[in-house]
């Protein structure tokens, strides 16, 4: 029998990602299993194991609940094959998270665990919407209360005569189908109705709403708003703070949701802008960069590095790959020295510059006619030109260098292969009609795209709007059957977020 597992039943907060803790990151990176629930952020999935199994124990698309003992069952058994499990809770796991349950099976099941707390949702959340859930001035307690009710129960559970005569803050978590009942019931028995009351649904994530009145009508304007759950409802004099106090300040992409396309080690830049114009940046890498298969061309032209004239390169990882090999060649920096440099584009030049290179051309519009056009403007008949490029390289460029008879080598500085994305989650998303836009970065962003999701799920990604980063990258979606809304008019990542948030000024969120 292999040794016992352990479990780690953690919370990670109640949206935002960044509110995870350290121990809670530690014990993810390090899990076997990932048992997760619906109102996790999966953002977190990315601190995983790259085999780690994941296992979504949340509600599927059909509406159906995992049910808690097959959840507890679920625990035991991949623990008892010795794995280490991360059970992973929205907000903390001890708040009306059944944490509580799960580690009682696992100590009558003699399973190790670990309990890892989160931030709660239900005082995060209105913190995020600048309620302190106590102040010296208004409260001296707070009472954090389930408003879920069994449909079937004819008397409400809750304990109104008890709960209306409480001064703290109260908090209803689960509360936003029966808000009205909640209201009626607090007012019944003595509650005062003008008591300032607030609703914020989804609270720390990107599409944080708000809505403030006071107990007699807050349900009608919850209502009237449209909130839905995952909300929490605050009642008490510390609403009134919200006004001096609501710091979220939402930026152009509020509201919007965004797939990024990008290689996992490219996509930083373009995840870094879009959340800090409060966007939500899903990543769904469909290529992965790889190294040459063989590296004879590569090394040959490093050996010899002093008889090209001009070097070209086509992207950031044309840059690293390169200077990577010359290192572990041990190839001097130094015999680079009087080579011309050009840089397809303002990230590649922008590399090159950190590291002590000034670049001698960048196109200024990238398609490769132009960079075709730049290069026999500049290089002269008798100088030799190195393109590093990647595996996948247009051929326009060498078929135009070889017809003008300037003579050059090409070499492969790293492979672009397709990743194994797994694609269900995101087409649960394009089926909810939850993702705004879906940004292509190159043809084979597009054309991987199109693989990992299937030509035949294609119908499914209609209401999200494609946004290309150039007219190469939209001709090649195009052809494949994927219809472009907008093609950026400065070809790069900032001209592409600055298309994003255009169309987005176009449909703002409510
Ligand atoms: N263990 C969780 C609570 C689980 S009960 C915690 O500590 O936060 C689920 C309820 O939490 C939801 O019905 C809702 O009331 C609240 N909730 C969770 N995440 C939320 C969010 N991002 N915004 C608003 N409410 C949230």
């Amino acid at each position: 029998m292999p040794n016992k597992g352990k479990v780690y039943i953690m919370g990670v907060g109640p949206g935002d990602y960044k509110l995870l803790t350290l121990k809670a990151v530690e014990s993810i990176k390090k899990a076997d299993v990932i048992v997760y629930d619906r109102l996790v952020n999966t953002k977190i999935l990315s601190f995983a194991k790259k085999d780690a199994e994941l296992v979504y124990v949340g509600k599927m698309p059909d509406y159906h609940i995992v049910p808690q003992d097959a959840i507890n069952k679920i625990l035991l058994e991949k623990a008892s094959e010795g794995k280490t499990v991360a059970r992973v809770k929205g907000g903390d796991p001890f708040v009306f998270g059944r944490g509580g349950e799960e580690a009682e099976y696992l100590y009558e099941h003699g399973i190790e665990f670990e309990i890892i707390p989160g931030i709660s949702s239900a005082i995060a959340v209105p913190a995020y919407a600048g309620i302190p859930v106590t102040h010296r001035d208004y409260c001296s307690s707070l009472h954090i209360i389930t408003g879920h009710e069994r449909p079937d129960k004819e008397e409400s559970s809750l304990d109104f005569a008890a709960l209306a005569k409480l001064d703290g803050t109260l908090i209803f978590l689960m509360g936003i189908k029966n808000l009205s009942n909640i209201a009626e019931g607090l007012i019944k028995h003595g509650k005062s109705g003008a008591t300032p009351a607030a609703v914020i649904e989804r609270g720390t994530t990107h599409n944080q709403r708000s809505v403030v009145g006071t107990l007699a009508d807050i349900a009608a304007v919850a209502s009237a708003a449209g909130i839905s759950s995952p909300a929490v409802t605050v009642i008490g004099e510390v609403v009134h703070l919200k006004s001096k106090l609501e710091w979220v300040k939402p930026g152009k992409l509020a509201g919007k949701s965004v797939i990024i396309t990008r290689a996992r080690e490219q996509a930083s830049k373009l995840v870094e802008r879009i959340e800090e114009l409060s966007g939500e940046a899903i990543e769904f890498p469909v290529i992965k960069i790889a190294e040459p298969e063989d590296y004879s061309l590569f090394d040959h032209a490093l050996e010899q590095v002093e008889h090209y004239q001009w070097l070209v390169f086509t992207s950031v990882n044309g840059v690293e790959s390169f200077f990577k090999r010359m290192r572990l060649k041990k190839t001097d920096i130094r015999r680079l020295a009087g080579i011309k440099l050009c840089a397809v584009g303002e990230a590649t030049a922008e590399k090159l510059y950190d590291m002590g290179f000034n670049v001698d051309f960048v196109p200024e519009s990238f398609t490769t006619e132009n960079l075709l056009k730049g290069l026999l403007e500049r290089v002269s008949p008798k100088e030799k030109v190195l393109l590093a490029r990647a595996d996948i390289a247009n051929p326009i460029l060498s078929k135009g260098l070889s017809s003008n008879q300037i003579e050059f080598d090409e070499i492969t500085v790293y492979r672009t292969l397709i990743e194994s994305t797994d694609r269900n989650g995101i087409i649960n998303r394009f089926i909810v009609g939850s993702i705004d836009f879906i940004t292509f970065t190159s043809s084979s962003t597009v054309s991987n795209f199109v693989t990992i999701l299937g030509k035949e799920n294609l119908n499914e990604i209609e209401k999200a709007k494609v946004v290309c980063i150039g007219p190469v990258t939209a001709k090649t979606a195009e052809e494949l059957g994927v219809k472009v809304d907008a093609i950026a008019d400065a070809y790069t990542i900032e001209g592409l977020v600055d298309k994003l948030v255009e169309l987005a000024e176009e449909s703002p969120w409510n």
